[in-house]
């Protein structure tokens, strides 16, 4: 697999058509962002409560090009947490994305 900076953080929101799906049932906003250099597609995951502080976290997974099509916000929670690998980020963390492997948990 050749190496993208889509694959590196710090990520680039404006490296990304991204595509908004919507919020899940988790009150997660689900986005398919796909690269503007090697057309790989992420589903990201982020959660935020505006009213406590730090709170902003994502997770963000590679999808296989025959799954885009079955990802929904109500799949999304499900299919971020089958991944063997991905990206977690956001103030909660304190980082701008660091790579993580399975068992991957959204919370
Ligand atoms: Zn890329």
């Amino acid at each position: 697999m050749s190496s993208c900076h889509c694959q590196q953080p710090p990520f680039r929101f404006t490296d990304y058509d991204t595509r908004e799906l919507g919020p899940d049932q988790h009150w997660g906003d689900v986005s398919l962002a796909t690269c503007n250099h090697c057309q790989r597609v992420w589903l990201h995951y982020l959660i935020e409560a505006p009213h406590i502080s730090r709170s902003g976290r994502w997770w963000r997974v590679l999808v296989p090009a025959a799954q885009i099509s079955t990802i929904t916000p109500q799949t999304a929670r499900d299919f971020i947490q089958q991944q063997p690998a991905g990206f977690v980020g956001g103030s909660y963390f304190e980082s701008c994305g660091m790579r993580i492997t399975a068992p991957i948990h959204i919370y």
